[in-house]
């Protein structure tokens, strides 16, 4: 039986996660879950999986909770001292790291550093604090298990081999719903149309982020910190039909790859039971019926993101905080309809050209960092707003 705690259990990933605990409730007990805003969920959540902490944004929440489940439930925490607790003094053995955006990193940083194996999905935290989450998995003897699709495919792709045989890492990414657009075409984009992504059901924020390809960045970025390879050797694939994961490519030639349908539920489990596998209630994949299987490049004039990630980790230092951060604010502007689709690569890149990177040798760099773009992004989505109503 393995202790888990979800962090973001309301969210797509965290309810996937729990649909597995459910499927094999002999496998895992879930000790702690926290959640946004959506009480209804987290309060069936709770009636179903009977955990002995929550954790919720603030206090107001809490009382709303406390009030809603009575007194026979769990504790109820709030704030990020809530938070921190689920992730690091609840007695779970794995954490899953489900929240999105930045604020994912500073409970995941304190699982590690209490020696919780984690299940990574807010990838946001490795491309913000890389080098610090690697440097405090090493030294707490933790595991971290990649979620992320691509990098649970290449953690697979890379079992049973010996790591200076990589030449290169290919991830592939579905290209998004505008995979065939032109410039042209993508000003007019709704967010409406972004968030109708072609294969998978995901979170408002990534799939944003796949529309306009910063996801495959991220990943590059995630990928070089998991795997510890520069980011030349990690290329990018456009794959539509989602079905090869990703793949690593050797020394000789060989490549391997996995492949699957596009469910999280495979890396999820992969990462939940690692070394075993757990028979999953999915459709198997049929290739016959698939009957072709694309891969093209990436376009990278329409989704220049791509290349803005690269060159933040070739910057380094917070440079790649810098990138998320300014990311997180246009990606939740155009959501309000504030900025155009075009506009989000376009705060990001000027807000990395005003940053002066330093180097990260603690996590006060990163969040100066982080707080400082996101007051530039602000303000650089005020001029774009200011402009178009000139
Ligand atoms: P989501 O928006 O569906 O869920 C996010 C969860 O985090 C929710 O429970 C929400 O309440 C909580 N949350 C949001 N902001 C918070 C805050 N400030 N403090 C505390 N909790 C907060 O997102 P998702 O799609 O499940 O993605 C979660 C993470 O997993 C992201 O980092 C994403 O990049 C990564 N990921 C997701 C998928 C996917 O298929 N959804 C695939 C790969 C990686
Ligand atoms: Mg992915």
């Amino acid at each position: 039986m393995r202790r888990l705690a979800i962090l973001g259990s309301t969210g797509s990933i965290g309810v996937s996660t729990l649909e597995i605990v459910a499927e094999h409730p002999h496998r895992f007990q879930v000790v702690a879950l926290t959640a946004g805003r959506n009480l209804a969920l987290l309060e069936e959540q709770i009636g179903r999986f009977s955990p002995i902490m929550v954790a919720v944004p603030d206090q107001e929440n809490a009382r709303l909770l406390e009030q809603r489940i009575g007194s026979n439930g769990p504790q109820v925490l709030y704030g990020t001292k809530g938070l921190m607790a689920c992730a690091a003094e609840s007695p779970a053995e794995m954490v899953v790291s489900a929240i999105v955006g930045a604020a994912g990193l500073e409970p995941t940083l304190a699982a590690i550093e209490a020696g919780r194996h984690i299940a990574l999905a807010n990838k946001e935290t490795l491309v913000i604090a890389g080098e610090l989450v690697m440097a405090a998995v090493a030294k707490s003897g933790c595991k971290l298990f990649p979620v992320d699709s691509e990098h649970s495919a290449i953690y697979q792709s890379l079992e049973g081999h010996r790591r200076r045989d990589v030449r290169r890492l290919i991830l592939t990414a579905s290209g998004g719903p505008f995979r065939n657009w032109s410039i042209d075409d993508l000003c007019g984009v709704t967010a409406k149309d972004a968030l109708a992504h072609p294969n998978w059901t995901m979170g408002r924020k990534i799939t944003i982020d796949s529309a306009t390809m910063m996801n495959k960045g991220l990943e590059v970025i995630e990928a070089h910190w998991l795997f510890n390879l520069p980011v030349d050797k990690i290329a990018v694939h456009i794959h539509p039909e989602s079905i090869v994961h990703s793949m690593v490519e050797y020394v000789d030639g060989a490549v391997m790859a996995q492949l699957g349908i596009p469910d999280m539920k495979t890396p999820i489990a992969y990462a939940l039971s690692y070394p075993e596998r757990l028979p999953l209630d999915l459709p198997p994949l049929d290739l016959c019926r698939l009957g072709k299987l694309h891969f093209a490049a990436p376009d990278r004039k329409c989704f220049p993101c791509l290349d803005l990630a690269y060159q933040a980790i070739r910057r380094g230092g917070t440079t790649p905080a810098v990138l998320n951060a300014a990311n997180e604010v246009a990606v939740d502007a155009f959501l309000q309809e504030k900025i155009g689709f075009l506009d989000i690569p376009r705060v990001i890149s000027m807000v990395m050209e005003g940053h002066s990177c330093t180097a990260v040798d603690g996590l006060d760099k990163v969040l100066v960092a982080d707080a400082w773009a996101r007051q530039m992004a602000e303000s650089v989505i005020d001029d774009i707003q200011g402009a178009s109503y000139a």
